[in-house]
């Protein structure tokens, strides 16, 4: 027990009590995983003691009650790819080889089927349209974060710069638009 209690109190002094530390990035929203999905990444700063928001190079918190001296370190783990600097989009539609899921890779989809039988006409692939074939998220940059440029993280003058919120969130009583459906671009992967 006393082991547990000097861990918790060591701890609570790096954070709480000690008054100092490095600002806390948090990476907001998810890289999109569509062509037909809107970027909603942004970034917002926090005093690591108390929550609250830092200002830009704020060398104090804005807290008085707390105070705490900021650390604003070169750059931080992508928040995106979890430092890893793969591409999200590639990991969670499984695309092989960057190969964009909606056609495998094709750049075309099929436009009709009678039964089963493709009745042989075919229209670009919405979701790869600009980079046929290819990822929409990492495009050329093969498997790649496109947030992170595939290094894992992301220097702090580049975050700073993504501190805006995107008008959605800033009205949430505007009721949500309604999205025309892409039916092939927002069917979710095929099971392989
Ligand atoms: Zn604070
Ligand atoms: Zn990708
Ligand atoms: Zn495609
Ligand atoms: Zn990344």
């Amino acid at each position: 027990m006393k082991k547990i209690f000097a861990l918790a109190a060591v701890m609570a002094f790096a954070v709480g009590c000690g008054r100092t530390g490095t600002v806390a990035a948090v990476f907001k929203g998810t890289t999109p995983a569509t062509s037909a999905t809107k970027d909603q990444r942004w970034i917002s700063f926090h005093c690591p003691a108390c929550g609250r928001a830092a200002a830009d190079g704020a060398k104090t918190c804005a807290n008085k009650e707390c105070a705490a001296k900021l650390t604003w370190p070169a750059d931080y783990p992508c928040g995106y790819c979890a430092g890893s600097g793969d591409c999200p989009t590639c990991k969670m539609m499984s695309q092989d080889g960057n190969k964009c899921y909606n056609c495998g890779g094709s750049g075309t989809m099929a436009l009709g089927t009678v039964g089963s039988v493709p009745i042989g006409r075919t229209l670009p692939c919405p979701n790869c349209k600009d980079n046929p074939g290819l990822c929409p998220t990492c495009k050329t940059q093969k498997g790649k974060c496109d947030f992170c440029k595939g290094g894992g993280k992301v220097d702090v003058a580049t975050l700073k710069t993504k501190t805006e919120a995107p008008t959605e969130e800033k009205k949430p009583e505007a009721p949500p638009e309604k999205q025309p459906e892409k039916a092939p671009a927002e069917k979710p992967p095929e099971k392989k």
